[in-house]
């Protein structure tokens, strides 16, 4: 049994009410439905309902045609949306790739028997009954994940699916059942066909719950990140999986043990932080060159400003590479700075603000410390910052402006960054006529 608290439910249930007093039968399904069992708060409620897609949009004044070719409509009720998908099934998967197909059908259970796993194939009805015709309850209860029918015909249809049971079995820290691992290794050859775009999402959800080190523990001891579309940087690859399961033991705990089976990764991945700071994590893990980094996430889709936040946060931290002494720190961490930024510089404070981080990869504590002070100890972290122009360099040096000034400029910014000339114009303008004179 569901029951349904707080305002979010309470929206779904009107949604729920609506649909069944027009004569349709309307469920909650997917994700909503086994974290409200397991406990955990829903991020998106699906809806799925007997009518049609073009009675939905009669049905309710606020809607989004989201999806129609697919019976998807998006409603909007009291602040909430729900993603409201007429009952289908898929046709023909013939590429391994996508369905080629949907039609509609009139019972809830042929939708739920399209779906990929048992825990995602029940549906929950307004009055908190649960429609459970694959065993996902019991599932649950034993911390499983499983296929819905024949694993290896179900990860034929559609490959992704191999990537989404890792996904689960990490998200919630479930085994995978035997079957349905064996389906994974039997059919993992079909990656091949699947989009980057799609894989790059997946990994991204791994990256924003559950336990990251576990799910790449898994990708890795399958060898699957080997068999995508596109090639991932191999060494670092080779990297994360020795670290990840040093052993074969290692591997299948992963794969065969629920809850605290955590991978070798796990220690590398912070706990606390947002996904773009756990990729950054992972990167340095793996020793990925920053351009490997930057190549990886292109090829998964990443956005382009993430790719940059996630690339600075690791050139910060590889150019640091932690010298020895107090003033060499100093001198790497704000050079670092100038040439990554301030948002780069607060990433790196919070990626190792744990004790734990600066454990797995050899930060002094003292560094960490330190290096928030410096940051806020510099009186200039941009050219635009000093209290001298490009203009007036030109002047003072009687030259035509060129790439020389942003030179100059950088040079005068390292110099002020380090308290070893104040920001003021007159002070820098006779720096840099002295330097003019020695060059
Ligand atoms: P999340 O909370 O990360 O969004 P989710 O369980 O909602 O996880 P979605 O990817 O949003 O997962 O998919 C919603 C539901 O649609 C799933 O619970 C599953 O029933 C079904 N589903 C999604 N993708 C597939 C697929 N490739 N094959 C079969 N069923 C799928
Ligand atoms: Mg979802």
């Amino acid at each position: 049994m569901m029951s349904y608290e707080g305002a979010q439910w309470e929206a779904g249930l009107e949604v729920l009410h609506a649909l069944s007093e027009a004569g349709g039968e309307a469920y909650f399904v997917g994700g909503c439905v086994h974290d409200a069992l397991l406990g955990i708060e829903a991020s998106d409620i699906d809806i799925a309902t007997s009518a049609d897609p073009g009675q939905v949009l009669r049905l309710f004044p606020d809607t989004l045609p989201t999806g129609l070719k697919h019976g998807t409509v998006t409603v909007r009720r009291s602040g909430f949306f729900f993603e409201v998908t007429t009952f289908r099934q898929e046709a023909e998967y013939s590429d391994g790739r996508r369905p080629d197909d949907v039609f509609f059908v009139r019972d809830v259970r042929e939708d739920l028997a399209r779906r990929d796993f048992t825990i995602n194939a029940m549906a929950a009805g307004a009055d908190g009954a649960i429609v459970d015709p694959f065993g996902g309850m019991d599932d649950l209860q034993a911390r499983r994940l499983r296929a819905v029918g024949e694993p290896a015909r179900r990860f034929d249809e559609d490959a992704l699916r191999i990537v989404r049971c890792v996904r689960f079995a990490a998200r919630y820290g479930f085994a995978v059942d035997a079957p349905t691992w064996a389906g994974v290794l039997a059919c993992r050859d079909k990656l091949r066909l699947v989009a980057m775009e799609r894989i790059g999402a997946e990994l991204d959800k791994m990256m924003s719950a559950g336990d990251p080190g576990r799910a790449f523990g898994l990708l890795l001891a399958a060898s699957l990140p080997a068999r995508f579309k596109l090639p991932l940087p191999g060494a670092w690859l080779a990297r994360l999986g020795r670290i990840a399961a040093p052993s074969a033991d290692a591997a299948d705990a992963l794969i065969e043990a629920a809850g605290s089976a955590r991978s070798g990764l796990s220690r590398y991945l912070p706990e606390r932080a947002d996904a773009d700071l756990r990729w950054a994590a992972l990167f340095l893990a793996g020793a990925a060159a920053a351009e490997e980094a930057e190549e990886a996430m292109k090829q998964l889709h990443l956005a382009g400003r993430r790719v940059k936040r996630i690339g600075d946060i690791v050139r910060l931290h590889q150019s640091l590479s932690i010298p020895s002494g107090r003033e060499a720190w100093r001198t790497n961490w704000t050079i670092g700075v100038l040439d990554r930024g301030l948002e780069a510089a607060a990433d790196w404070q919070q990626l190792f603000g744990a004790q734990r981080m600066r454990e797995a990869f050899e930060v002094p504590d003292e560094l960490q410390a330190a290096a928030g002070e410096w940051t806020a100890a510099m009186p200039a972290v941009r050219a635009a910052d000093l209290a001298i122009k490009g203009d007036e360099l030109c002047a003072a040096a009687n030259k035509p402006p060129g790439p020389w000034i942003a030179i100059a400029l950088r040079r005068l910014l390292e110099q002020v960054a380090m308290g070893t000339l104040n920001n003021d114009k007159e002070t820098l303008r006779i720096a840099f006529l002295k330097e003019l004179r020695e060059r």
